[in-house]
């Protein structure tokens, strides 16, 4: 019999490479999404599909599934910083309320049960690159706290359900992944800077760029979570591409694939943007066996590739 599998946030970015994955692997899949910031063009393709069914529902609000349930993926949350300045107390309330209603659904059903955690937990780390026992360093009133202070609840009262329930919890820390199906207007860098150069618009830098991150590609990401909710490891575990990049090289990368002749121009650095970020997956390679494979020219000629499909329209389109 084949095992059954609930992702939230299934319309989404990750969650729909996640439907397509467990799909792959045999599962039978619920996805379930609200979709506040997701997309159900990301997962029409599955529609015909006999192991796939999809809810329209908000996760804060109670979560009941009929029969079986084997996993649970929750990966509901709006990820991008100005996904989450705009709609903060959605952001506050999935983190929250959600992650406790599927909890509540995990023990109800015996499930094992993943979270969707973040680099941002760290928030503007003094530690680096992060390993996972560094505490962070985030300003719980600043904007970005909705975000950092949800998902860093969210590893509490899961750690919680796992200590005094006796709960299957496996927490996963993402950092920042990119891909086909990430929205062009999301605000991210990679869609952003992509998004300018095929609209003829000059790429715009926060701050000096001195700032760094690490990319990790899509199919990279999945593969780390999979291994990891596959593990017995329940304490969390950082998944992502070491390999660190200032955001101004990145914008000069950029500017070369897609051979736009627009220019770099600068803005202002948003409040509380972390200076730097790498992860440390020494964790991630011993305890899962997994290290990212896709290099980042590889990765972003396939995310290049996916945002040159856009129709001019999808192109043009403002934000939800
Ligand atoms: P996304 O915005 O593409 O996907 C999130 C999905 O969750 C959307 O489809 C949205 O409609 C849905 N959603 C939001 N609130 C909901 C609610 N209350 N009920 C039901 N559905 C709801 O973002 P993503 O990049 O795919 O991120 C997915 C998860 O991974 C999030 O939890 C995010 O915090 C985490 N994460 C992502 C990254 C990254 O680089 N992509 C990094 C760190 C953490
Ligand atoms: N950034 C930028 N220009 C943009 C969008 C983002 O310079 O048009 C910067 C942003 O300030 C941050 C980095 O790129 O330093 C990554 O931003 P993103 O929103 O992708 O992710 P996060 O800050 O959550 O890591």
């Amino acid at each position: 019999m084949s095992k059954r599998i609930l992702i939230t946030g299934a319309a989404g970015f990750l969650g729909s490479h996640l439907c397509d994955k467990f799909i792959a692997e045999g599962y039978e899949v619920i996805g379930m999404d609200n979709l506040i910031t997701g997309d159900l063009k990301n997962i029409e393709h599955l529609f015909g599909d006999e192991n796939f069914v999809f809810h329209t529902h908000d996760v804060t609000n109670f979560v009941h599934i009929p029969g079986k349930l084997d996993y649970i993926l929750h990966f509901a949350s709006p990820a991008s910083p100005i996904d989450y300045l705009k709609i903060p107390i959605q952001t506050l309330k999935v983190g929250s309320l959600g992650t406790h209603n599927l909890l509540g659904l995990a023990k109800e059903k015996n499930a094992r049960i993943l979270i969707a955690s973040t680099s941002e937990i760290y928030g503007d780390p003094l530690v680096h690159p992060q390993t996972e026992d560094y505490y962070g360093n985030v300003n719980t009133i600043g904007p970005r706290g909705v975000y950092d202070e949800a998902k860093r609840f969210q590893e509490s009262i899961t750690m919680a359900y796992h200590r005094f329930h006796g709960l299957e919890t496996r927490i996963v820390r993402i950092f920042n992944t990119y891909g086909p199906r990430m929205r062009l207007n999301d605000g991210r860098v990679i869609p952003a800077f992509i998004g300018q150069a095929l609209r003829g618009e000059d790429l715009t830098v926060f701050g000096n760029g001195s700032q760094t991150r690490s990319f990790c590609f899509v199919d990279d990401q999945i593969e780390g979570i999979y291994k990891l909710l596959l593990s017995d490891y329940v304490e969390p575990i950082n998944i992502g591409n070491p390999y660190e990049i200032s955001i101004k090289d990145f914008a000069e990368e950029i500017i070369k694939l897609t051979g736009t002749h627009q220019k770099i121009i600068y803005k202002p650095l948003p409040q509380d943007d972390p200076m730097q970020r790498q992860p440390d997956i020494r964790k991630a390679k011993q305890i899962l066996n997994w290290e990212p494979k896709v290099n980042r020219a590889d990765g972003m000629k396939k995310t290049y590739k996916y945002f040159k499909s856009l129709t001019p329209e999808e192109l043009t389109k403002k934000d939800h």
